[in-house]
């Protein structure tokens, strides 16, 4: 079964391969040949659609595609959907820096991953948005995961998302909940 992935990051197609292929055997996942389009939705929802619809629109496949971040309690939410470029340079050091500085001294740490996976295929669309809490870190640690995993810990744990095991990770995060929600209607579409 061949499905289309709305992204040009190979990181994230490797990913939900993982996450998937337990559950949909011989499933295939291809990048998006089109270029990304603008993500100018208000919510990871929106967003998910934007990529997931581009990716079928240019291939006429089952496409795929996620939109998540972090929510910080204490920031109202921030950086949420402009997680991948909360400082300038988008650099992952530099935007967990930008959350740790707004954090000093605060003593709600509360934070949560959020993922919304959507599916867009002819016969119509569907998205499904699940999160990952926990809190924030006072400095990073771990060098797995990517991201604001070295400054986020779980719920339940007292490391970092970047100290787990990668299958760890995928088993409770915010992404492996939506994509293996999401499972069931891949397979029905596929
Ligand atoms: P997206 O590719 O538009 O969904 O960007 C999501 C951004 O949110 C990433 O660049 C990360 O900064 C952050 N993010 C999303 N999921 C995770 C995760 O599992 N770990 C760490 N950071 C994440």
């Amino acid at each position: 079964m061949r499905v289309i992935v709305g992204t040009k990051n190979a990181h994230k197609v490797l990913e939900l391969q993982r996450i998937l292929e337990p559950l949909i055997p011989g499933l295939i996942l291809e990048p998006s040949p089109e270029d990304s389009p603008v993500e100018d939705g208000e919510t990871f929802e929106a967003n998910a659609l934007i990529k997931a619809r581009s990716a079928f629109h240019a291939t006429g496949r089952p496409a795929i595609a996620d939109d998540s971040g972090l929510e910080v309690t204490a920031l109202d939410g921030r950086p949420g959907i402009f997680s991948a470029r909360y400082a300038p340079s988008g650099e992952d050091a530099d935007n967990t820096a930008k959350v740790l500085d707004d954090m000093r001294g605060v003593g709600d740490r509360r934070a949560a991953f959020v993922c919304a996976a959507a599916l867009v295929h002819d016969g119509g669309e569907i998205v499904i948005e699940k999160r990952w809490e926990g809190s924030l870190a006072e400095h990073p640690a771990g060098s797995g995961g990517f991201g604001y995993d070295p400054v986020f810990i779980p719920e339940g744990y007292s490391v970092s998302a970047a100290e787990l095991e990668a299958r760890q990770k995928d088993e409770l995060s915010h992404r492996g909940q939506a994509f293996r929600a999401l499972a069931p209607h891949i397979l029905a579409v596929g």
